[in-house]
């Protein structure tokens, strides 16, 4: 029966396959699906976020333009007198900031020198002198002029629109300052989810807007960023009017969304950030679902497979203690056949000494009723009776011997001396031999090592070789030579016999169970299946060498128990 060992490691591949070939589909399924699944995700949230930014963008755009259009209207209709009075300037003024909400917070006109001529608004700027403002220098080129958001003479972050016009022959600016917080607003709506934020950023990297968080530390970083991303054949979001990016945010160390669009014909960029985990928020709860399903599905695949394949391995080991059962039932049946072969040979033997003894027996009665006084009678008589008791007492040997061996059914293993066993065989086979005429030799050599075996085992190893060459030499008689010898660490047992020999067709089923060529009743074709058996057990091995009418020699090789002893000192190594 395999040891405990072979079942452990038996369980533990059924249990590693089963997991390994249920799981491998779900993970793979999972990767893949996963891996589409993130990208079509992914790839949704930055258009939808694409499209806010286009639409903000637009928003911004058209503020501005509306701004422009609204003062280039008044320049080009109402003519310089009516800008140069204050009066009329202040009502301009008061209707345009009812119209936009106060978006427009002062108006005022600037001759083509950069003097302010005239001023409505909350600031005293009467008499400014701008001729050296950038500002005034970039209308008096382009005619229409959006500045950059920047503190100015007043100390309050404003933009200015300006406009050109001409009036009375001369060149005139009519400028308005553009409410910051207004503005600001527009772009601080821009809030999606609990990282985004919107901002503006002119091309040198500063502020248009102020960002919700204090973005000043990132400055260079942005505008590195933005710069290469729009250079860049990134993924364009919107009709390609949206440059988009994901980049490590190196103030928060997090996977950043960065969204950046022109504005003002590209002088500024309007620029949307926010976490990709917050972006993608709803991917992570996916993913973490199933992940957890993935979890479940393991431990559940996991129970099964160790439950199934302990329960798979109960019935293996069920099932092999079964064929061991059946097999020492087998072995147990040759033993009582080979034992049935030797009582024909021996029942022969006793009658012989049973028929001398009632001869004998007839004898002293008949000298019993002569009369012992007759001569001679009395020591007549006691040689019958001691004739009487050698007969008996050879039966008695024989019968002892004949029970011996029907009680040695103990399979333990002990150190034996084959030479010992071979001689008690051939004693224990002497009347069979005799009776068949068959000669005995044995040439057993001295130094043999002694074997690790079950006695009983190795009489019957003996005896049905034994058995075997006699029914072969029974018609003719002739000669059994038993042979042990030593080969290095082996053991060597041939028996030879001058028989009828074996087929050569034959010799392939010599060791089937059940395979004899014998009559029935004689032969169970037990005998050399068993033999097989129990010298494999020993890691022996047994071979058969014949020729028909010449005879056969069946060679048993059996380690020494030195040679099993170094074998298991090396299998421990
Ligand atoms: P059984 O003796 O009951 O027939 P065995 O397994 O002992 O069964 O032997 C199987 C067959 O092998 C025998 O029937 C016989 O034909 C052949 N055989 C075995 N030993 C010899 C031998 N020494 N000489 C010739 N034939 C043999
Ligand atoms: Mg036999």
């Amino acid at each position: 029966m395999p040891d405990r060992h072979y079942y452990t490691s038996l369980h533990r591949s059924m249990v590693a396959t089963v997991i390994l070939v249920s799981l491998m589909p779900m993970a793979l399924i999972t990767l893949i699906g996963g891996y589409q699944y993130t990208a079509a995700y992914k790839a949704k949230v930055l258009a939808h976020l694409g499209e806010i930014v286009r639409k903000h963008e637009q928003n911004i755009d058209t503020y501005l333009l509306e701004k422009v259009a609204e003062i280039r209207v008044l320049a080009d209709n109402m003519g310089v007198s009516c800008f140069r009075d204050e009066n009329k300037l202040q009502r301009l003024h008061q209707t345009l900031m009812e119209r936009h909400g106060g978006d427009f917070v002062d108006l005022g006109l600037v001759n083509e020198h950069g003097m302010q001529v005239a001023y409505s608004g909350p600031f005293r700027l009467g008499e400014a002198d701008y001729a050296d403002a950038e500002w005034f220098r970039e209308v008096m080129k382009r005619k229409v002029y959006i500045s950059d958001v920047f503190l100015g003479l007043r100390g309050v972050p404003h933009f200015i629109i300006a406009v050109q016009f001409h009036s009375e022959g001369q060149r005139w600016i009519l400028r308005t300052t553009i409410d910051f917080v207004a503005f600001n607003r527009l772009v601080e709506n821009i809030r999606i989810g609990q990282t985004g934020l919107a901002f503006i950023m002119n091309r040198n990297g500063d502020f248009q807007t102020t960002p919700r968080l204090d973005l000043n530390a990132e400055i260079p970083f942005l505008k590195r960023l933005l710069d290469e991303t729009e250079n860049k054949n990134g993924p364009r979001l919107a009709d390609g009017l949206v440059a988009s990016r994901i980049a490590e945010n190196p103030a928060t160390g997090r996977e950043t969304i960065y969204l950046s669009t022109p504005l003002k014909q590209g002088d500024w960029r309007l620029v949307y950030q926010q976490d990709a985990t917050d972006a993608f928020s709803e991917l992570v709860q996916t993913r973490n679902l199933v992940l957890f399903v993935l979890l479940l599905g393991t431990i559940a695949i996991t129970f099964m497979a160790v439950l199934l394949s302990r329960r798979m391995i109960k019935r293996i080991k069920a099932s092999d203690r079964e064929k061991e059962m059946m097999n020492e039932q087998v072995i147990e049946a040759g033993r009582l056949a080979s034992l049935g072969e030797l009582a024909a040979g021996i029942a022969h033997e006793i009658n012989n000494p049973v028929a001398i003894m009632v001869e004998e027996a007839g004898w002293v009665q008949d000298m019993l009723e002569e009369g012992m006084e007759k001569d001679g009678n009395l020591d007549e008589t006691r040689r019958a009776l001691a004739q009487i008791r050698t007969q008996g007492s050879r039966c008695r040997e024989i019968t002892h011997k004949l029970l011996s061996f029907a009680r040695m059914i103990d399979p333990t293993i002990v150190e034996m001396q084959l030479n010992d066993m071979v001689e008690e065989i051939v004693g224990l086979s002497s009347q069979r031999t005799r009776f068949a005429n068959v000669q005995v030799e044995t040439v057993l050599a001295e130094d043999l090592p002694t074997i690790a075996a079950s006695p009983s085992e190795m009489q019957q190893v003996l005896l049905n070789l034994v058995n075997n060459a006699v029914d072969a030499m029974e018609k003719d008689g002739g000669t059994m030579t038993i042979t042990t010898k030593r080969d290095r660490d082996d053991v060597l047992m041939t028996v030879a016999d001058t028989g009828c020999g074996i087929p050569k067709a034959n010799l392939q089923r010599l060791f089937d169970p059940f395979f004899t060529t014998k009559p029935v009743g004689k032969g169970t074709g037990l005998g050399l299946s068993i033999i097989y058996g129990i010298i494999n057990k020993m890691k022996g091995e047994i071979s058969v060498n014949s020729a028909v009418d010449m005879g056969t020699a069946f060679t048993v090789r059996i380690p020494s128990s030195s040679a099993n002893q170094k074998e298991e000192r090396q299998g421990n190594e």
